[in-house]
């Protein structure tokens, strides 16, 4: 395996990254029907790695794919691919590590049977394009593109279809192209980003869209842990545009983003303008010291001029 280059695991050996092609009958293409996970690297080491891969197995069992691997020897392969490809990095930067697995390629035969496709990769994160955000705060936007309904397909599970987040990021993004789109339900309620799970804070209380109708992210566990751990309370429940306009502070947490604050939702800037406020900045500390480095200067080294 040449030392020079990424590898990924692909169906159950390291190959080189740019050997590897997936079949153009494979029904994650097709038709998206595939899951997939994400972790993130911080100096190289991954954070809540068995979370991911638990969540991942979830979303596997909600779409009755049986990956053929199991949980701890996906988790051991994962760090096999971080540990060859993270020194093939520049300095200060930091993989985002992807398992992706989808039903399998559709056969000719009549009653040809499907093998799942197992896939680990990494790349890198985008911290430059992102570096501002830590110092001018994240435009929300809520587009009138509603979030599907969760009996129609969970948001619990991790899948391949983005669609209905993307279309609502696009519309967003005609208006304004560094808005991020936070999509409504059919109630008006608050639900989640692309990637990102929407926080608000008023009067002291930390409060988050409820684990039922988004994608349970692992740093939303994180920021309400963290914030358990500082006696901050917190509550899992119904949020509309009321509460984001009238918020004192808002942010949203990703496992790239980690938490980073919001500055303004459909243009109303978030409290008293500070970003981030004083609740949030807490929180940010207190991720940095769970995730061993400060990931803020981390992502602001990278704004121009600096680093
Ligand atoms: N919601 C959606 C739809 C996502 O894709 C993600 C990213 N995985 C999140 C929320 C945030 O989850 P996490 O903190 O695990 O990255």
């Amino acid at each position: 395996m040449p030392d020079s280059e990424n590898i990924v695991y692909y169906n159950g050996a390291l190959r080189p990254e740019r050997e590897v092609g997936i079949s153009i009958r494979d029904r994650g293409f097709i038709y998206g029907d595939a899951v997939f996970d994400a972790t993130r690297t911080f100096n190289g080491q991954t954070f809540k790695l068995r979370e991911h891969v638990a969540r991942l197995y979830n979303s596997l069992r909600y779409l009755r794919i049986d990956p053929g691997i199991d949980p701890a020897e996906l988790e051991r392969r994962s760090l096999e691919v971080v540990n060859h490809n993270y020194p093939l990095l520049p300095p200060n930067q930091d993989l985002w590590v992807m398992q992706r697995i989808s039903r399998g390629v559709e056969s000719s035969e009549p009653d040809g049977e499907m093998c799942p496709t197992v896939l680990i990769e990494t790349h890198a994160i985008p911290f430059a394009r992102r570096a501002a955000l830590y110092r001018d705060g994240i435009k929300v936007a809520t587009p009138s593109v509603p979030r599907i309904p969760p009996r129609f397909l969970s948001p619990r599970a991790k899948t391949h279809n983005y669609l209905n987040l993307i279309m609502g990021e696009l519309e967003v993004q005609d208006t304004d192209p560094d808005a991020w789109a936070v999509l409504l339900d059919e109630a008006g309620n608050l639900t989640e980003g692309r990637g990102s799970n929407i926080f608000l804070v008023k009067d002291g209380v930390i409060a988050t869209p409820q684990g039922r109708f988004v994608l349970e992210g692992i740093t939303r566990s994180v920021a309400l842990d963290l914030a358990a751990g500082l006696n901050l309370p917190v509550a899992e429940k119904d949020l509309d545009l009321f509460d984001a306009y009238t918020a004192d502070e808002a942010f949203l947490t990703s496992t790239s983003l980690c938490i980073c604050p919001i500055a303004a939702v459909n243009g109303a800037t978030v409290g008293d303008g500070q970003v981030p406020g004083p609740v949030t900045r807490q929180l940010m500390a207190a991720f940095s010291d769970l995730a061993g480095m400060d990931y803020v200067s981390q992502y602001l080294a990278h704004l121009p001029g600096e680093g």
